[in-house]
């Protein structure tokens, strides 16, 4: 839509709404109208005002969101230069993820504080809590029809959900009281006490719904505690394993099989260090005219025996 007619549609509300206010005699022709007449105004005015709003846009600029989308951009075109088909190959035609992660929206939780390649190998769901009520659908996606034979579920400290869930939030949208109602914790407690009380209870509302598949030995839930701060003082970033198909007692925890193998300080086999953000590909390196790709392989993971 040009500016003439955008112009000339302001106009038209402008009279009609002049009308409106002015001349009870036309208020009523227009409650007299069709619906279909009246629809149709409606969509007119509906069009003129997204059409102001998208002008708006661009001419107050939206500068940060701009410049959000040129380091993305750049991120995307870092990835795919040092990502060539090999990489993508191993997950081309389907998908064999190892297991289905609950991690909260959070920015500062992400996959690689817990694998260096999560791509085909990590089924994610978030959402504000690590919950699996508010997640049910894709959870089941995971366990039932990929069948990861693990669940994890991993809360993290200074939880902005766990905080809200915790103090008086009748002040919140309908939407966001709906996703903090599941978040069973005592109130006026955002602490770790209620982070882990939360993860221990996601674990056992799965392992509730997946009975069958914990009980056959398919599918083993656990639950766990990603510390970038270092209040467990396990370390920081460290994931700490809480919960293992309900055993919390990390004595219990720690003599575990899947338990016994140290972590031993390999070099990260797959992602690469991002390029920094504002690094501009150079005349001969342009998005059109890559250099060639250092080529990342997709690293040989054990597939999931079922
Ligand atoms: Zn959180």
């Amino acid at each position: 839509m040009n500016q003439f007619v955008r112009l000339a549609l302001l106009g038209v509300v402008f009279v009609l709404s002049g009308l409106v206010a002015v001349s009870p005699a036309f208020a009523v022709d227009m409650s007299a109208m069709s619906d279909a007449e009246k629809e149709k105004i409606r969509l007119i005015v509906k069009e003129v005002i997204r059409e102001y709003a998208a002008s708006l846009n661009e001419k107050q600029g939206h500068g940060a969101a701009n410049s959000i989308v040129s380091d993305i951009r750049q991120a995307n075109a870092n990835f795919m230069r040092s990502h060539g088909p090999a990489y993508f190959k191993p997950f081309l035609d389907s998908q064999h993820p190892r297991a289905t992660v609950i991690t909260c929206s959070d920015s500062r939780v992400h996959t690689h504080a817990l694998d260096a390649s999560p791509d085909g190998d990590l089924f994610m769901v978030r959402n504000i809590g690590n919950q699996m009520a508010t997640a049910e659908g894709s959870i089941e996606y995971g366990v039932h029809h990929l069948h990861t034979p693990l669940l994890l579920f991993i809360g993290h400290t200074a939880c902005g959900a766990i905080k809200a869930a915790s103090s008086d939030y009748s002040k919140e949208s309908a939407a966001i009281r709906r996703e903090l109602d599941t978040i069973q914790i005592p109130k006026g407690d955002p602490g770790l006490s209620s982070i882990k009380l939360n993860v221990n209870n996601q674990v056992r509302q799965a392992m509730s719904k997946f009975e069958n598949e914990v009980i056959s030995g398919h599918l083993t839930v656990m639950g766990a505690v990603y510390d970038f701060r270092n209040e467990m003082k396990q370390g920081q970033g460290r994931l700490n394993i809480i919960n293992v198909n309900g055993e919390t007692d990390a004595t219990k925890i720690a003599a575990m099989e899947m338990m016994k193998e140290a972590p031993a300080h390999k070099p990260a086999r797959a992602m690469p260090r991002p390029a920094p953000k504002k690094a501009q590909p150079t005349e001969a390196e342009s998005e059109e005219n890559p250099a060639p790709a250092k080529e990342h392989q997709k690293p040989e993971k054990q597939a999931p025996s079922h």
